[in-house]
C-alpha cells in the first residue's frame, strides 16, 4: 500500500469539507471517493462537514453515498446541526423564528426545539438565518419583528457566494445581510466557519485533539481560518473556490495553508 503524503503524517482524524472538496454541485471531484477508502484504510476518523444548512444531515450522507463515498447521518456536521445542538444545550425551551430553508427547519425540530411561525415572530427568543433560496420580503419582515422584540440573532453562516454550475450564487451573507440591513443588528453569533463551533464540534464527535487532527477545505476565509483558530493542520484544495492566485496572495501570512493541493486525490499520491 502506498503511503500517504507527508501532509497527513501524524494526522489520526480529518474534518473533510464537502462542497469544493468532494464534489462541485452535483459533480464530484475526481479521486475524492479513492481518496476517503484510503483515508479509512489508514486508520484515519473522518467526518465530513459543511456550512450549507440547507440540506438535513441526512440528504448530504444519501448525496455522498451516491457519489460512492459511503457515510451515515453521524459522520456529516452542517452549521445547521451545530446551531441546533448549541440551542439545545443552551436554550432547549427557546422559541425559534427561522430564515432558512426546510434542512435547517428539519434539524432544529430534530433537536426537540420549537420554532414559530411568521404571525408569532414577535414571540421568538432567536432568529435563525441560514442560506434561504426562497428569501422573500416576508419572511424578512418576520425576522425583523422578531429582532426588534429583542430575539438573539444566530447566523449559520456569513458566507456571501457559493459556486455553481450557472456561477456564482448568493449564500447564507445574503439572508444575514438582508437581516442586518433592515433590522441595524449584526447576529450575536455565527455557528458555521470560520467559527469554532462546528470545529469544535468535529473534533469533540472525533474524540481528536487539534494537534492530531487535519483539516480539508476549498476556502481560505472559511476552512483555512477556522483550522487556523482551532489549532489543526490545514490543507487547501485547489478543486473549489479558491485557485492558485489565493494562495499566492496570502503566502507568507499568517493566513497561510498548511499544505496546498490540486484535490483531494493528490493529498494521496
Ligand atoms: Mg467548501
Amino acid at each position: 500500500m502506498r503511503k500517504p503524503s507527508a501532509a497527513l503524517d501524524g494526522i489520526s482524524a480529518i474534518l473533510l469539507d464537502m462542497d469544493g472538496v468532494l464534489y462541485n454541485g452535483d459533480r464530484p471531484v475526481k479521486g475524492a471517493a479513492r481518496a476517503v477508502e484510503r483515508f479509512r484504510d489508514e486508520g484515519k476518523k473522518l467526518i465530513f462537514f459543511t456550512n450549507n444548512s440547507a440540506y438535513t444531515r441526512r440528504e448530504h450522507a444519501k448525496k455522498l453515498t451516491q457519489m460512492g463515498i459511503s457515510a451515515r447521518e453521524h459522520n456529516i456536521v452542517t452549521s445547521g446541526y451545530v446551531t441546533a445542538v448549541y440551542l439545545r444545550k443552551r436554550s432547549p425551551h427557546a422559541k425559534i423564528y427561522v430564515v432558512g430553508e426546510k434542512g435547517l427547519k428539519s434539524e432544529l425540530r430534530r433537536a426537540g426545539l420549537k420554532l414559530v411561525s411568521r404571525k408569532d415572530a414577535e414571540k421568538a427568543t432567536h432568529v435563525v438565518a441560514g442560506l434561504d433560496r426562497e428569501l422573500d420580503y416576508s419572511k424578512i419582515a418576520g425576522g425583523l419583528r422578531a429582532l426588534s422584540a429583542g430575539a438573539e440573532f444566530i447566523a449559520t453562516n456569513m458566507d456571501a457566494a457559493y459556486p455553481s454550475d450557472a456561477g456564482l450564487l448568493p449564500g447564507a451573507g445574503a439572508t444575514v445581510g438582508a437581516l442586518v440591513g433592515c433590522a441595524g443588528r449584526k447576529p450575536d453569533l455565527v455557528t458555521g466557519k470560520p467559527s469554532p463551533h462546528i470545529i469544535n464540534m468535529g473534533l469533540t464527535l472525533l474524540n481528536t485533539k487539534p494537534s492530531k487532527t487535519a483539516i480539508v477545505g476549498d476556502r481560505i476565509d472559511t476552512d483555512v481560518e477556522a483550522g487556523k483558530k482551532s489549532g489543526l493542520r490545514t490543507i487547501l484544495v485547489l478543486s473549489g473556490v479558491c485557485t492558485e492566485k489565493d494562495v499566492k496572495k496570502i503566502g507568507g501570512t499568517g493566513m497561510a495553508p498548511d499544505f496546498v493541493f490540486g484535490s483531494i486525490g493528490e493529498v494521496i499520491n
